[in-house]
């Protein structure tokens, strides 16, 4: 382990910087978002979750992928997609490190989703553990340890010092290039650090969402969980904003669009979100086409055919940004309660 005075850490960010972009919390507008680091930025290493995840860094909002340009009968076609970059990501919690694996299994199978592998080749993860949770966390039913994360380099805040762990090949080898900030750490250090991550885990004991069960979810019971008359009550207030698809980490639905500059076509790929009326629209219409259809396949997805084709890794990390966002208060966590084997939260 290797260890930083917190009144060193701009020349750790500066190193950092030096020849890659540097992504860390910044607090503006009363909340706390990944944005790239300037010597002034007002770093907030103590927030408590980003409004953000850091899957808009591999799996961007917007993305300009072509041109096209008619003259004649001649259509050219001009990839406009932007050159990869390195760059690095510090501070992501460990419910948003895995998010990737989530998103990893998607993006990274057959057919392998070119963009965002080039991402995820140039993107170092720095993580940050957590010390006291949210009200609204529940990371721990998915077996994500928030005081221990994972990621290519995990750091821990304790007192007045970042403690430095790197656990992969990348997270290694950019280590190495730090060698004049970063120290060897004393056994006392590791101690602390050992202390710090058990008090963060006896924090999440008290959550209000801590002891929800998973209990009859996953990929088995699926016509029961598909068939339940909850459903129906639980979307009635739904309103189909989109939020809860647009701050979830693993939420991955995507549209590509077309569009007439005047002087060609842009096509573009962006986010899309389950929850809309016109999602998959298609010249026949639409496959689900009530409110209680989309808001049970957002569900469904994350908590049973997820599971039944991932080897029962569910595609929520149970990060609380859909609980803390919902308009109507609705939420994955509400979802399963309300339909689990053994809700005893
Ligand atoms: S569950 Fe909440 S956030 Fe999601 S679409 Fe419905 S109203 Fe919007
Ligand atoms: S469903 Fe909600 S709690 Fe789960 S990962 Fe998405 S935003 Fe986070």
């Amino acid at each position: 382990m290797l260890k930083l005075s917190l009144d060193k850490i701009g020349g750790l960010f500066a190193e950092m910087a030096r020849d890659r972009t540097l992504y860390l919390p910044v607090k503006q507008g009363g909340q706390a978002d990944f944005v790239k680091w300037t010597p002034e930025a007002e770093v907030c290493l103590d927030y408590l979750n980003t409004a953000r995840s850091i899957k808009d860094f591999f799996l961007p909002q917007t993305e300009n992928i072509a041109a096209f340009k008619r003259e004649g009968k001649k259509i050219s076609i001009t990839p406009t997609h932007e050159e990869p970059a390195p760059f690095v990501v510090f501070g992501a919690r460990a419910c948003d490190v895995r998010s990737l694996d989530v998103l990893d299994r998607v993006f990274l199978s057959d057919p392998v989703d070119t963009f965002y592998k080039a991402q995820r080749e140039n993107g170092v993860i720095i993580s940050m553990a957590c010390a006291e949770p949210e009200e609204t966390c529940f990371c721990n039913i998915f077996g994500i340890d928030a005081a221990e994360p994972k990621g290519d380099v995990a750091t821990w805040l304790v007192g007045t010092s970042l403690y430095w762990e790197a656990n992969t090949p990348v997270g290694k080898a950019l280590t190495s290039t730090l060698k004049a900030v970063l120290s060897e750490a004393e056994s006392l250090d590791e101690k602390k650090a050992e202390t710090r991550k058990n008090a963060a885990r006896a924090a999440f004991d008290d959550l209000p969402l801590a002891k929800l069960s998973l209990n009859g979810w996953g990929g088995d019971n699926l016509l029961e969980k598909f068939s339940s008359p909850l459903w129906e009550k639980m979307s009635q207030s739904c309103l189909g904003c989109g939020t809860c698809t647009y701050v979830c980490p693993t939420c991955q639905c995507y549209d590509i669009q077309d569009f007439d500059t005047g002087h060609g076509i842009r096509r573009f790929r962006c986010w899309d979100s389950c929850m809309y009326s016109d999602f998959t629209l298609m010249a026949h219409g639409n496959p689900r086409k009530s409110q209680l259809e989309r808001f049970r396949q957002r569900f469904m997805h994350k908590l049973v055919y997820y599971p039944a084709n991932n080897d029962g890794m569910y595609s929520c990390v149970g990060c609380g940004r859909c609980v803390a966002k919902c308009p109507i208060s609705m939420n994955i966590a509400k979802v399963i309660k309300a339909l689990g084997g053994n809700a005893n939260a």
